[in-house]
């Protein structure tokens, strides 16, 4: 069975009506580059870029997160890197972060909240993805974003880059795609404003689920209501995917919903443009798709819309996996 899934992950995630979605990786080390390619990934649609900071005792150099960045963007070419800018706090933190000793730190500094209150650790970072830019087919998203204000800061900061790179005769791309990652309630609401912002969305649903359903990602007390089918949490996705086309923009999903064989369907039937997850879960998933059919994802999402409770449509989706395949 797992020759036969190597032998089929190069071959693109079709549904057999002809429905083509992208399939990405979720990575933080360059060193996985090798088997994103060896799994059939696409792309990298998900670089935490977290490891950096979080292995040294000191902050690292631009220069250090240049080499590291451009590495990746080379060896993944004509394949897109999406550079996620820093997301330190709650389960990622920072030493200085322990320190602060914040009540509640998932509610807390984390995030792209951190790098606007750290306007040179931020900006050292995006003039090191905008260097690695001319290497290879890279995009930028920033995590956590709460509302629009906080996206147009950080567009200010990523202009006052482009312009000092200019000012230094530094080469970088200046049509790189922008976009943010939606994991907040309040950012699934205002979606059609932020569309209007970005070149793209990708839906977070770790911390998606996190904040809608009130429960600590971490905390196994709770673990039983991390629930990915539950309609709150269906319907914020659907109601993002619709903005974010409405718009005329892409939209994945990059957290863990995305490589559960039960999720996939659903994602499938409102149309998501890629998905991206660990490189292990991708040659099993792309099976998965090449054997669906779009238009009964359709009929399942639309069922499942319908449906109030998550014991109810958890049902719904089992009974029409088991028919198909
Ligand atoms: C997410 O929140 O779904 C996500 C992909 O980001 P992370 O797991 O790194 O918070
Ligand atoms: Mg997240």
């Amino acid at each position: 069975y797992q020759k036969a899934l190597h032998k089929e992950c190069r071959l693109p995630a079709e549904t057999v009506d002809g429905y083509r979605v992208e399939v990405v990786a979720n990575i933080e080390m360059t060193e996985e580059v090798a088997q994103v390619l060896d799994s059939g990934g696409e792309g990298v649609g998900l670089y935490r870029t977290e490891y950096a900071y979080l292995s040294r005792p000191a902050l690292p150099t631009e220069d250090q997160l240049y080499e590291e960045y451009s590495e990746l963007a080379s060896i993944m070419a004509p394949g897109k890197v999406i550079f996620r800018t820093l997301d330190v706090g709650a389960d990622k933190m920072l030493t200085e972060q322990t320190l602060m000793r914040e009540p509640n730190p998932a509610l807390g500094l984390r995030a792209i909240r951190y790098c606007l209150r750290n306007i040179d650790v931020f900006k050292t970072q995006l003039r090191a993805i905008l260097r690695a830019s001319v290497h290879g087919n890279v995009a930028l998203m920033f995590p956590m974003i709460s509302g629009l204000q906080e996206l147009r800061q950080a567009k200010v900061l990523l202009n006052e880059v482009r312009m000092e790179l200019d000012r230094a005769r530094q080469p970088y791309n200046p049509n790189m795609p922008v976009g943010i990652m939606i994991e907040l309630p309040s950012a699934v609401l205002i979606a059609d404003s932020l569309a209007q912002e970005v070149d793209f969305f990708s839906i977070g649903t770790n911390d998606l689920i996190q904040y809608s359903l009130g429960i600590d990602r971490g905390n196994k007390h709770v673990s039983y209501l991390y629930q990915p089918l539950h309609p709150a949490i269906v319907r914020s996705i659907k109601f993002v995917v619709d903005a974010a086309h409405r718009e005329g923009i892409e939209v994945s999903v990059c957290g863990e919903v995305a490589a559960d064989p039960y999720c996939i369907p659903i994602l499938l039937g409102m149309q998501i443009d890629a998905i991206s997850i660990a490189p292990q879960s991708i040659p099993g998933i792309k099976r998965i798709i090449r054997r669906t059919n779009m238009e009964e994802c359709k009929t399942l999402l639309n069922e499942v819309l319908r449906t109030a409770t998550v014991a109810r449509i958890n049902r719904v989706v089992k009974d029409t996996i088991f028919k198909q395949f």
